[in-house]
């Protein structure tokens, strides 16, 4: 399956892009100034707060992989071998420059190729929303780093310029072994824009500190970034009392002063509004497209479902059992907390 970027950006648009050397001076500046450490590509445009964390070199507070990140890495270094035995090319090659370090995962001349093997819900959602710009950011910086000699890889000459025209994005789904493939041409303007998101990192951590710098994630239960984030307990505080679960949050940590509490309350009816509104334009759009199916400009299209099937029907299975003189078997768990936000009829001032 190939996907291809639409429309590169015109030659007004690259005009109007930042400029790298611009970027590159910038960091170098801060950098130079602030005396932190290198970070690594694949976390350029994660998360603001965790780059920070990372140049301010703080411990990590949760280390744990779970067996899936153990099995992404095992099935990622294989199909990595595989690639080069097929294709050729050098695969895993060390990257590193004065602003950022890396790993590149396939450069198979002139092209820059970055694996990503994801869940099957990881996989769809590349599919349906398309590339992360911090995946592009990534790809973009090995990319830049490559064509520049900035390499630490015994397997190139340091300071050798080496030839790289194209990025490349590979999604593989650990559940069917499918993939999907992403494709643009180098872009300058891109990895300008990732070092200028670095920079921002440095300038707020030097001026403000650490905790002055956003966080991009919405916390753990919400974002599964926060949950496997290495600084989640550091970010968000240590978990909650397993008694008090339901009443209590790491988020609602947030909440302390009755200003943040009408903030959060508005902000949860403004965001209800518009997944109402939302969804009302998604189920116009989607009873248009009854019947049809194919390619739609960079998108496609497909219904599936729809057949008859058995399902047990509980209400029947009850009466049965009842009727049979058996305890229907039952468990015991908790109700699912619900959240209830309604006007007061009062205009706020
Ligand atoms: S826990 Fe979430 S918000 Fe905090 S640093 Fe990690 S990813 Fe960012």
């Amino acid at each position: 399956m190939t996907a291809v970027l639409p429309a590169r950006p015109s030659a007004a648009e690259r005009r109007a892009a930042p400029s790298l050397a611009a970027a590159v001076r910038d960091l170098d500046r801060r950098r130079a100034r602030s005396r932190q450490r290198v970070i690594g590509a694949s976390e350029l445009g994660e998360c603001r707060r965790r780059a920070a964390y990372r140049v301010a070199r703080r411990r990590p507070t949760n280390t744990r992989t779970g067996l899936q990140a153990f099995i992404g890495t095992e099935l990622h270094r294989g199909v990595l071998r595989a690639l080069r035995r097929q294709y050729g090319g050098l695969t895993e090659v060390g990257l590193k420059g004065e602003q950022v370090k890396g790993r590149c995962d396939w450069w198979h001349a002139p092209v820059v190729e970055d694996l990503k093997t994801t869940s099957r819900f990881g996989f769809e959602r590349v599919l349906t929303r398309g590339v992360p710009v911090r995946h592009w950011f990534q790809v973009a910086v090995y990319a830049w780093l490559l064509r520049t000699g900035q390499t630490a890889d015994r397997r190139l000459p340091a300071g050798t310029g080496q030839d790289v025209d194209g990025l490349r994005l590979r999604y593989l789904s650990r559940d069917s072994g499918e993939d999907v493939v992403f494709e643009a041409g180098s872009d300058p303007a891109l990895t300008a824009e990732a070092l200028m998101w670095l920079t921002d990192v440095y300038a707020t951590v030097e001026d403000d500190g650490v905790d002055a710098v956003p966080r991009d994630g919405f916390g753990p239960g919400v974002d599964a970034m926060c949950d496997w984030c290495p600084f989640l307990d550091l970010c968000w505080g240590p978990p909650v009392d397993p008694g008090t679960e339901g009443e209590v949050s790491r988020q609602s940590r947030l909440t302390v002063t009755d200003a943040d509490y009408v903030e959060a309350v508005h902000d949860y009816d403004a965001w209800r509004a518009a997944e109402t509104e939302a969804r009302r334009h998604k189920e116009y759009a989607r009873e248009r497209l009854r019947g049809r199916s194919g390619p739609a400009g960079g998108l496609h299209c497909e219904w599936s479902g729809g057949a008859l099937r058995t399902q047990v029907d509980k209400d029947a299975a009850v009466e049965r059992l009842a009727d049979l003189g058996e305890v229907v078997p039952t468990r015991t768990a908790r109700s699912p907390r619900t959240i209830r936000v309604t006007r007061t009829g009062t205009r706020p001032d």
